[in-house]
């Protein structure tokens, strides 16, 4: 799946995002091994740390369907009343790389949009260079 193509999914996906408290809407999607996408969109709570970021939501969809390996991740975030081209390019916070990282290369494709045609072109090394991995903890996992 191209760039834009996986960038429409994301932005799509924040349309459905639960923000009624930070009012930030944020889409994510995922393509896996498989060839697969899966979307997430940001899910807010009263009790703030029971919320879950989109990309987390994503994650969690696709390896709920049996997809351990993911290969790209686009993700679109803005305040909620804001429609693409969005104010700036979005990261992913600590915990979604850390989540990520169980499941994804350090050559992970990230895309971090604006819009479908403007957007920053990563990988995850460059966002999460040193990870806390299975390795670290003398574990192999199967
Ligand atoms: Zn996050």
């Amino acid at each position: 799946m191209d760039n834009r193509a996986l960038i429409d999914h994301a932005i799509a996906a924040r349309q459905a995002a639960y923000a009624p408290y930070s009012r930030y809407a944020v889409g994510a999607a995922v393509l896996t091994a498989g060839g697969r996408t899966f979307t997430g969109c940001n899910v807010e709570n009263a009790s703030y740390p029971a919320g879950i970021c989109a990309e987390r939501t994503a994650i969690f969809k696709a390896v709920s369907e049996g997809e351990r390996r993911i290969v790209a991740l686009a993700l679109a975030a803005a305040p909620q009343e804001e429609q693409p081209p969005f104010g700036s390019y979005p990261a992913p916070c600590g915990i979604c790389l850390q989540v990520l990282s169980e499941f994804a290369a350090p050559e992970l494709r990230v895309l971090l949009a604006k819009s479908r045609e403007d957007y920053q072109l990563c990988t995850m090394r460059d966002l999460f260079p040193k990870r806390f991995t299975a390795a670290d903890l003398k574990k192999e996992i199967r």
